[in-house]
């Protein structure tokens, strides 16, 4: 099996039959061995950081220590069980002053961007850590109902949201927003972009949303080509990754140039050129080039190509 990409592969079994009974989850809250994985205004809950050099290390208070966490919580989601420990996101993102609460629990812990640490986080930690972010950004999001706009309510353990209005009771599951990634490529040369928004130097592949109606494969000729001019054939799925920043699942293909000529879409791009295999593999990681970040799947299309993943 190809190996899984950052943010995937948490570890945890998400047991829909049992979290859509009340009393089940009741149970696994007065559980004290049940972790607890607290997400503050989309940030994610770290070990202090003992020096800089040091990889960080997620902080997960079990339930034991974080009670009165659990008891005062906006919204508390079932993320899965593992090795029969249940791992519960916690939405904390009312309180002013998160430090003082996870203190309470007789920890020390810093809030943070999970991409600050991302690519040297261990992997099952880093799904986690995804998953309770990604999940708890949904549900802030959909704290009303499109139809009607009522308010919604949390159910099952927080995996689906319900209409309050009983004319209506729509319910909600969560959503993951699709985006292709795609590395094209002709011969010995790859197509790279470049976005003035990211860090000086950094080019990476093009990415877009699949839109109603269209097929993965659609989707990826019809972004390559706005973007660049360019129209390409033999779309081949590499592999998928979960980037809940805030909210998509990146399919990634490669895919082979059937024209050259590039035209960019500035509204888009900064730039677009095609780089030779052997500049990218004595890239200099530098302000004058380099690849994008080590935990993206842009980064992994990439190496799978220059065959060093
Ligand atoms: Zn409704």
């Amino acid at each position: 099996m190809i190996r899984p990409n950052f943010y995937s592969h948490s570890g945890l079994d998400r047991v829909s039959h049992l979290r859509k009974e009340d009393t089940w989850l009741e149970a696994r809250l007065q559980d004290p061995r049940t972790r607890v994985v607290p997400v503050w205004r989309a940030q994610n809950l770290f070990h202090p950081l003992a020096n800089a050099g040091a990889p960080a290390v997620p902080l997960m208070p079990s339930a034991a220590a974080a009670g009165h966490l659990l008891n005062g919580a906006a919204l508390v989601v079932l993320l899965g069980m593992a090795e029969d420990v249940a791992h519960i996101a916690l939405d904390i993102s009312h309180l002013e002053d998160p430090a003082v609460a996870i203190a309470s629990t007789g920890h020390e812990g810093e809030f943070a961007d999970l991409r600050r640490h991302g690519p040297l986080l261990e992997r099952q930690a880093g799904a986690i850590l995804a998953y309770a972010r990604g999940i708890l950004h949904w549900h802030a999001r959909h704290r009303f109902c499109g139809i009607y706009s009522f308010e919604t309510r949390s159910a099952q353990a927080g995996h689906v949201r319900i209409c309050v209005n009983p004319g209506c009771m729509a319910q909600h599951f969560p959503r993951t927003d699709p985006a292709v990634i795609m590395l094209v490529t002709d011969g010995e040369r790859c197509l790279l972009g470049r976005q003035a928004v990211w860090m000086p130097g950094m080019h990476s592949t093009l990415a877009g949303f699949v839109e109603p109606g269209e097929s993965f494969e659609e989707a990826v000729a019809r972004e390559v080509f706005e973007e660049t001019g360019i129209r390409v054939w033999n779309v081949r799925y590499h592999s998928s990754q979960p980037w809940p920043f805030p909210a998509s699942i990146m399919i990634g293909f490669h895919a082979q140039a059937e024209t050259t000529r590039i035209d960019v879409d500035r509204s888009e791009l900064e730039d677009a050129q095609w780089f030779e295999r052997s500049r990218l593999l004595e890239s200099p990681e530098d302000e004058t080039f380099r690849l994008p970040r080590r935990d993206s799947i842009a980064r992994r299309l990439i190496e799978s190509w220059l065959g060093r993943d």
